[in-house]
Order: structure tokens, then sequence, then C-alpha cells
């Protein structure tokens, strides 16, 4: 294996390029047009443009994908997470033109790609899933029957399911009628199958997810967990490994869970085992995300094993020198910097990035996909960049994310930045105190609080623009002005911000 085309953009192509640069690998990247100028076609050894913004006609493209990938001469593709990522038709059709697929084998992602089926063979190898059922529900009544056995409330869930899409909480007969129709209109929608089934709704259960990896030769070790409970609408916003609730014969529990859920599916590659993990420590295994996570450096921060150069090693043929008695050395916290104006429901933010102030010092990584004068646009994923920490332990980690986040400034579109700030500065997340839906529960108070740093810069801002008003109006032209008779004629505005923004490095738009 020489050269690797990287099916994906953003912070996770370059993530490949940095472990393909370290490898010795020759990288291409792919672009669409509005990504022409983006760091990872920049980053990479060579780069093919795949069509327009839209990812159903540049990203999700996989006969272009794998025609570019022919044309100029690769041996294997990488496909990053999302896009098409866990399609079992694109690990087959990379395969079948004679490339290497940098991913588990086709045959995997279709065993664990619909939840039921992963369910099935999670039960047949008895790793303990939710209760609930295995095959989609035909009609309201039957749901009925089903919810009345295992107890209300129940979730119902889309078998194709993915990004929170076709779940519903249904917490009382009466509203299951009208929750299984919206659930699995919204199945269909998103996924073109509207198979739902019904689980156990669990209360305030901890998201503990599993990474594996499994060799070309039998080998398959877990390397421990992630706590990703930090989520907003079903989508993770901080992670962190380990979990303030896994011990070390919980670890070695759900790992081997892990392990034996990814052998059975006949796994090779990097793979991800979610659990809900309830109060009791009872776990249950949830599914298998076939491909790299987000979330994947806070494992490799603690565990010192590159994810992605050992995904590359793995699709070269090369042998897993390790097991799974690694041990979490520290910790790490992630927090997901996104375009998104968390003061405004999360609502979108749109705009070209200006002045743009990475964070550094000890401890600190920064991945990101965007730079000083990128454009952030509706088309792609709002996630700007993954700032990730390491500490010897939790508390100082985070106090470590609070000086880096501190750090952090990015000039042209609202952030998620004061979010993780104050959720930071919470006490029931410094206690480790969290679930699925404490982020839901606290939200108000996160969001809702004055933020304090901001009204300091607006004040800050207010104060230097006044001084610079008065120091103009008293420069030498104004006074030589003045010396003539003529009105000393206040300065432009602009000028004023012009100098401002001059003398703190920021660039004008
Ligand atoms: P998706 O693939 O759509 O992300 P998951 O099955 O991974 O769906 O579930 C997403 C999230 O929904 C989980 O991380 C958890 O927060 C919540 N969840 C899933 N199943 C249950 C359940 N049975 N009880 C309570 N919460 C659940």
């Amino acid at each position: 294996m020489k050269k690797v085309l990287i099916a994906n953009r953003g912070e996770i192509a370059l993530r490949v390029i940095r472990a393909c640069r370290e490898l010795g690998l020759r990288s291409v990247a792919v672009y669409s047009d509005a990504d022409a100028r983006a760091p990872h076609v920049r980053e990479a050894d060579e780069a093919v443009r795949l069509g327009p913004a839209p990812s159903s006609e540049s990203y999700l493209r996989g006969e272009l994908i794998i025609a570019a990938a022919k044309r100029v001469g690769v041996d294997a593709i990488h496909p990053g997470y999302g896009f098409l990522s866990e399609r079992e038709w694109f690990a087959r059709a990379v395969r079948d033109a004679g490339l290497i697929w940098v991913g588990p084998p086709a045959e995997a992602i279709a065993a664990m790609g619909s939840k039921t089926a992963a369910r099935t063979l999670a039960i047949a190898h008895d790793v303990p899933v939710v209760p609930g059922t295995t095959e989609p529900l035909r009609d309201a009544k039957e749901a009925q029957a089903v919810a009345q056995q295992f107890g209300y409330p129940v979730l119902l869930k889309a078998s194709a399911g993915g990004g929170g899409k076709g779940m519903r909480v249904v917490r009382e007969p009466a509203a299951m009628a009208a929750s299984l129709e919206s659930a699995q209109r919204e199945a269909m929608n998103a996924f073109g199958d509207d198979a739902v089934y019904v689980e156990k709704y669990i209360d305030g259960p901890r998201h503990v997810e599993i990474q594996v990896l499994a060799d070309g030769h039998g080998r398959c070790v877990s390397l421990g967990e992630r706590e990703c409970s930090v989520q907003r609408r079903h989508q993770k916003m901080i992670e962190e490994a380990p979990s303030p609730a896994v011990n070390a014969d919980l670890r070695k529990r759900m790992g081997t869970a892990a392990v034996r859920v990814a052998k059975a599916a006949g796994y090779q590659n990097a793979g991800t085992c979610e659990f809900l993990l309830a109060s009791d420590s009872q776990f249950y295994f949830l599914e298998m995300n076939t491909r790299i996570q987000v979330e994947h450096p806070v494992t490799e921060m603690v565990t010192g094993i590159d994810l992605v150069q050992w995904q590359l090693r793995i699709a070269a043929g090369e042998r897993l020198p390790f097991t799974s008695s690694i041990e979490p050395r520290g910790w790490a916290i992630e927090c997901r910097i996104t375009s998104e104006d968390a003061s405004n429901h999360f609502l979108p933010s749109t705009g070209r990035i200006g002045y743009l102030r990475i964070p550094g010092g000890p401890g600190v990584r920064w991945d990101s996909g965007v730079g000083a004068g990128s454009d952030v646009t509706l088309y792609y994923d709002p996630m700007l960049a993954k700032l990730v920490v390491w500490a010897p332990n939790r508390a100082d980690a985070i106090s470590r994310m609070h000086r880096a986040l501190d750090e952090l400034t990015i000039d042209g579109v609202e952030t998620s930045r004061e979010f993780h700030l104050r959720v930071m500065e919470d006490d029931e997340f410094q206690r480790g105190a969290i679930d699925i839906q404490w982020l839901e529960r606290r939200l108000d108070s996160l969001v809702g609080a004055s933020a304090p740093r901001a009204q300091i810069e607006a004040a800050a801002i207010t104060a230097a623009l006044l001084a610079e008003r008065d120091r103009l109006s008293r420069s030498p032209r104004a006074a030589g002005a003045a010396a003539t008779g003529a009105a000393a004629a206040p300065p432009p505005a602009q000028s004023a911000w012009a100098q401002l923004a001059r003398a703190q490095g920021l660039r004008q738009t």
C-alpha cells in the first residue's frame, strides 16, 4: 500500500492525511466546489474534484470516487466517518474495483447495518441488549401489546436508524399510534426503510462505548471505553476517556462483550460497540459503528495508540501487537466546536472565518478542517473542530479544557465555545454526575447564564473604541484642521474600527 484516497472532507480528511504522511503513504484528497480551497485539499499530495457543493453531487458519489481512485492510481480508499463510510455497497464496490478498503469487510457492515440484526447477533452471543423486540412492528396494536409486556415508557426505533432519527419515546398506550406513525414516516424519509421496533426506555443511563481493533489474523482487542453522555437531541457534544462510571472490572466485562460482538460479525479494522450503562452498572449493547468515530482522539490520548494509523496498517495486512489488557493512562476530554449559536437554540451560523486563534500549550490537541479565511456553509456538518485535552486526572483535564477554550478565538461565525466553557464550570459535570438526559435538563441554565465573558469582551471593545475615537480626535491632522480654523470633523467611524482591528491583529471583512 503506497497511496490512499480519502473519500471525505474536513477534519477527518486531514486526520487521515496526517496518518498517511507519518506512515510514508501518499494521500489523495477529493473535494466539492465549495471545498476547492479547503485545508484538506491543500494538505494532500494530490486532489481530485468531484462535483458541486451538495454532498449528493460530490462526497456521496461513490462511482465518481472509485473512478478517480483508479485514474490517479491509488491502492486504497479510507472513507472517514459519515458519507459513504457505512455503506455496504460502497465497501463492496471498492473491493470489486481491486482496491483496498480501509474499513471492515462489507459483510460485517451488513451484519451491523440494521439495529435489529445487530441485536439478534448480540443476543445469540450472550451479550445483553435493552429488553425489546428484534422484529419490525406490524401496527400500533402489536406495539401496545409489546410495550405492555416490557412496561412504559418505551422507545420506538428505526431498524435502519442513525443520528437519532426515527426515534420516539412513548409514555402511555394512547400515544402509541401517532408516535409509531411519525417514527415510521421519519425512518422512511431518512433511510428509505420504515421498519420500526420497540425497546424499553431506560431511565437516565450513560452512553458508554468500547473501541475495538481487529486485524485480519484473528486478533480482536478492546481499547477501553469512552463516556459520551453529554448529548443534545441524541447527538454527542462532549466525550471523555475513561468514563467516571467505569472501573477496571466493568471495563473488562464491557470490553469482553464488545470483542464477542465484533468477532461474531467477522469484524476487522477499527469499530465501536455502543452501550447504555444503567445506574445499577448493568450495561446493554445498543449497536456497533463500523467506522472510525468522531471521538476517537480521546482513546488515542489515554492509550497512546494511533487508531487511524492502525486502520491503515490493518488494511495493509499487519498484525496487532497488543492485547486487551491496555489500561487508560490519565484523562482526555473532547469538545466538539460547532458553528452553532448555543444561546439561540443552537441555530447554525454561516460566514467566513476571519481571525482564528488556536489553543496550544501542554496536553492540547486541535483537530480541525477549517482555517482563517474558510467559508462555513450549510452544505455540511457544523463541526468546525475538535478540541481535545489530556491531563493526569479528570479534574486537571477539565481545568485544562477550560484554559484551552479560553484561548480559542474564532471570528466570523457563532460557535459553541461559550457553551463548552459553561459545561466545564458546571458542578454536576465536574462531579461526573452526568447521564444522557443531563444536558437537556441543564441546558437552560447553561446557555441562559449571563455569559459574563462575552459581556466583559463587549465592554472592553466599546472602551477601546471610545479611547480610539478620543485619540483620533486629538491627532495632528485634527489638531491642524483646528489650527487653520476649519471645524475638526469627527473621524469617520470606519477608521476607528479599522485601526482597532489592526491593533488587535483582526482581519477586516
Ligand atoms: P442512533 O443510531 O440514531 O444514534 P442509538 O441507538 O445509538 O441511535 O441511540 C442514540 C441515543 O439515544 C443513545 O446514545 C441514547 O442517548 C439514546 N437511547 C437509545 N436507546 C435508548 C433506550 N433504550 N433508552 C434510553 N435512551 C436510549
